[in-house]
Formats: structure tokens, sequence, C-alpha cells
């Protein structure tokens, strides 16, 4: 099939939820992706910071492609040994003691409220509110929603789930004076990342921590979008000196495959008993395999190392961009997810970067992200500058 007969069928039966731009992708690799028509892109998207391995990576591949001969799905009234196995790869690299699987960020969040308001309810303690920041993004359900802090994703959805109360991000002194005695949380995402990659000033995360401990409220970190090496680290708090007591991930968890999960700390795992919470498909065979190669390659091949040189090296360019292009206002990130914001119509830069060749993708509305495959190369980003300054060059 062609582009054009793609785009027909898909835009004659699938609900028009998304603005899609007009291509449809059918193959990958690596840093590289190519439409039905045959034309090659250099994709800093990652599909939106899921293929944080690049596309098709071998060892994903071979995972999916071995596990799905053997066992693609047996539900959770059985044990699993690839979700065994990857809970205990998690909770050996992070703060966590136990793990909960799901499929998608939003299901990881939902479960994330729910286990803090069942944490006070079985201390017979009433504290359900939950404190989450303005241009904050948490997911698309309705507890997933009222935790979102902008108005045009929830826009159309009222009444909401009660009790979610929105503070400014980077704001110590919001979070203590809206803090009272029926709060149960202070949920943030450690970078924001729909609302513009934002970064944390300094001692900000560590600051949410100590006064989460003194008020006794738990700490819920959203890291499905820079957690899984996306910030050169496995998980972005490793950066800030702080844990959370509750950890969500899920977009690059699977390499491609859909799976959430939510991560504990020892404090609060008891909460959760069987018949608390439960997910037909989550941790599934298949996609913990995929998981688990995911998780094994990140940490196992020099990855994080390189995340973290190609980070700085883009950086570095954007800001010889920035001295020779007066609208862009600042460029900012954490190893390989970073902000430029612009003064001038994000929408039309992503157009023409789409059309010679660059996929990437605005947050918020004055800001072009990259999210680029962590096994990128010096090359992959010399590349992405040249493209990028030819359609600078005629805004
Ligand atoms: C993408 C995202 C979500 C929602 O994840 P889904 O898998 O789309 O439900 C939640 N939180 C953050 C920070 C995200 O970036």
């Amino acid at each position: 099939m062609t582009n054009e007969e793609i785009i027909d069928l898909s835009e004659a039966h699938v609900l028009n939820t998304y603005k899609r731009f007009p291509v449809a992708m059918v193959r990958g690799d690596g840093v590289k992706v190519w439409d039905a028509s045959g034309n090659e892109y250099l994709d800093f998207t990652s599909g939106i910071a899921v293929c944080n391995l690049g596309h098709s990576h071998p060892a994903v591949v071979w995972a999916i492609q071995e596990q799905a001969a053997k066992l693609i799905h047996i539900s959770n009234l059985y044990h699993i040994r690839p979700q065994a196995e990857l809970a205990a790869l998690l909770t050996e690299k992070s703060f966590a003691d136990k793990v909960f699987f799901c499929n998608s960020g939003a299901e990881a969040n939902e479960a994330a409220i729910k286990l803090a308001r069942k944490f006070f309810s079985d201390k017979g303690q009433r504290r359900f509110k939950i404190l989450t920041m303005e241009k904050s993004f948490h997911g698309r359900t309705f507890a997933t929603l009222a935790a979102t802090g902008q108005e045009k994703v929830r826009k159309g959805f009222e009444p909401f789930l009660e009790k979610f109360t929105y503070i400014p991000f980077n704001d110590l002194e919001a979070v203590s004076k809206a803090i009272d005695s029926e709060t149960a949380a202070v949920m943030v995402e450690p970078i924001q990342g729909e609302g513009g990659v934002i970064v944390p000033d300094k001692g900000y995360l560590k600051g949410l921590k100590e006064i989460c401990v003194k008020r006794g409220v738990l700490l819920i970190f959203d890291e499905v979008q820079v957690g899984v090496g996306r910030t050169g680290k496995l998980f972005a708090h490793e950066h800030y000196g702080t844990t959370p007591n509750i950890m969500t991930l899920a977009k690059a968890l699977g390499g491609g495959m859909a799976i959430g999960a939510m991560l504990v700390d020892d404090l609060v795992q008891g909460a959760f008993g069987p018949g608390s919470h439960a997910s037909t498909f989550g941790g599934n065979p298949l996609a913990t395999a995929a998981a688990m190669a995911t998780v094994k390659t990140i940490l196992n091949e020099g990855i994080l190392q390189n995340c973290l040189t190609m980070g700085d090296y883009i950086l570095a360019e954007l800001l010889v961009l920035k001295e020779k292009y007066g609208f862009i206002k600042s460029v900012r990130g954490k190893g390989l997810i970073i902000g430029m914001e612009i003064d001038a119509p994000v929408a039309d830069i992503v157009k023409g970067c789409l059309a010679a060749g660059l996929l990437v993708i605005g947050a918020g509305e004055s800001v072009l992200r990259f999210l680029p495959p962590l096994i990128l190369t010096a090359e992959d980003v010399d590349e992405m500058i040249r493209i990028l300054g030819k359609v600078l060059d005629k805004v």
C-alpha cells in the first residue's frame, strides 16, 4: 500500500483522536524509519520516548520472537518467569521493594493513586488528597486526567475524580503550604515532559522528599517519560540524590511493547494484597520478556554513557543555533530529553523538519522536543543539526 492508500483507509475508519502527519511509517532500523513510499527519516522522537534502543533492536526482537514461540499469555492466575525476573532486576537497580505490572503509563499512575489512598485508609487515616503540578501530564484516564495540571487536556470531561490540587513546579513553599491533614501524596514528574521539558531546580526534588517525610505524606515520581535510561541514568531521580515511595514507568520499558509498572518501597508495599488491584494483561510473558531484554541491554552496553555524551553534544550544538537565531529563547534538558523554547510557531518547524527527513515533536505550545534513541551517534546529531538549521533558516 502507498502512503495515500494507508492514510485514506485510516481516515475512513480510525476514530479521529490524533492530529497525524500525512505519512505512514512502515519500517524502522536503529535511528532511521521509512514511510510507505520509501522515504527515509532520522527519528528524533523514538515513538515518543518509547524506542530508547532504536527501532527493532536485535536484543528486543530476539526476546520477543523467542518468548512468542514459547508462551505469549497465561494470566496472573499463575506465576510468570519473565515477570518475576523483570521485577527482580528493577528492584535490584532501584529504591523499590516490589513491582506491580500493567500496560501503560496512565494505568501505572492509576495504580499509584489507588495505592496512596489505600495506604492511609488501611491505617484508618482520612488522607486522600493528592498534590500534582501545573503543566504536569499523567495520562488520559479519569484519575490521571484529574491529576494532570493542564486545562486543555481536561476540558469537556468534568466532573473529575475529587481531591486533586495543582501547585507550581519548582516551588517548595507552595508544596509546604498546600499540604494539610488530608493530604496523601505529592505526585510529580522529575522532569516535566509534555509540559515543555521543564527541569527541576537544584535541590527541588530532594526538598520535596524532605517535606513529604516531615509531613507524613507519600512521594510519587511519574517517570513514564524520563525513566529507563532517557536521562542517562536508569531512572531520572538518580540525578537528584533522592528517592520516592512510588515510581511509575511505561513508555520505554518494553522496548516498544506495551507495558507499565509501578515500583513501590518497603513502607507502602503492604497496602496492596490479593484482590486490591489487578490487570489481565499486566506483566504478561511477552511484554516482560521484551522489557527484560530492553533493561538489560540499556544497563550492559554503554548506552547510558552514550546518552550522556550525545545529550551534551546536542545541547552544545543547539546553543550554537541559539546564538544564530534570535527566536530561540532557551535550550534545556538532561541526557536525551531536550527542549528548545522558541518564539515562533513550533508546528511549522515540526512540519518543515518532517518534509526534510527529520522527525521531531513539540511539547507545550512553544517548545521543540528532541527524544532520539539512546544509541545515536555523533554523525546522527550532525545530520539532525544540518536539517534543523535549514528549516530554521526559513523561519
Ligand atoms: C506518556 C505519559 C503518561 C501516559 O502514558 P500512556 O502510556 O499514554 O498512558 C503519563 N505520564 C507521563 C509523564 C507521560 O509522559
